[in-house]
């Protein structure tokens, strides 16, 4: 299954917004690290419902903030999400993203770069797009030592890309970024019942959700252009 095809049938089963307040509890901590300033012109990859590029706008000051998504459906969730004309939704693909040399300050992606046919092709385009300083924050839970995200390919017709954390460093410093700092962000949030209530559908035991949310959270790679 395309891209399009995918998460167009998650946008109109509500799936985006969803996810919006499943990754909120650890995105908000890797875009309230991002160096923006304002007037200047971020980009978040994969925009699913468009709250990245809300609070890049509306809480980092962003002048511009542009998502860029492969499934229309998505776009038009997030067109819908916003009034604000400095917030723009526009349908793309990682690895042609509509966006001139050198023009954007900082971008973002949260759970959606691994879905890339042809990651290091993606990070190319990535160091293509951002100006010489600019940064990629990377925040994946789809990642090599996250055990507890194994098995989600078998949920997924598109192909998934699964590195570890060397990995994402290594791709990154391959496709000409620095890689500024990698790190684990807890989800503090989610809730985690009482150890009579495990095992559950997705969890063992009560210290394996802890492990899954507490302790692996989500996985931040920074990368700095030169
Ligand atoms: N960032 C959002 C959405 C994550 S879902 C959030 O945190 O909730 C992943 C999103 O990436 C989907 O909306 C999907 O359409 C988009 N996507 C996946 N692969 C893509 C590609 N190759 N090009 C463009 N968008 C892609």
């Amino acid at each position: 299954m395309s891209v399009r095809e995918e998460f167009d049938e998650w946008a109109a089963a509500g799936r985006d917004q969803g996810m919006e307040e499943r990754h909120w509890n650890t995105a908000r901590y890797a875009l309230s690290a991002m160096p923006v300033e304002a007037g200047d012109t971020v980009v978040d990859l994969g925009s699913g419902s468009g709250y990245a590029a809300r609070a890049l706008r509306e809480a980092a000051d962003a002048d511009r903030a542009i998502g860029v998504d492969g499934a229309p459906a998505m776009v038009a969730s997030a067109r819908s999400s916003t009034d604000d004309p400095a917030v723009e939704f526009v349908v793309g693909d990682f690895h042609h993203l509509p966006l001139p040399t050198d023009a954007i300050d900082h971008a973002f992606s949260m759970e959606a770069f691994y879905y890339a046919a042809d990651p290091e092709a993606a990070l190319a385009e990535l160091a293509r797009i951002l100006r010489p300083g600019g940064t990629f924050y990377c925040a994946v839970n789809y990642w090599t030592e996250n055990h507890y995200s194994a098995r989600w390919q078998d949920a997924i017709d598109v192909l998934m890309t699964r590195w570890s954390e060397a990995e994402y460093r290594q791709r990154f410093e391959e496709a000409g970024f620095s890689v500024a700092g990698q790190l684990r962000i807890p989800d503090t949030e989610t809730e985690i019942p009482p150890a009579s209530a495990f095992p559950t559908d997705d969890f063992d035991s009560r210290e394996a959700m802890v492990e899954r949310y507490r302790e692996f959270g989500t996985l931040l790679t920074v990368g700095v252009v030169p």
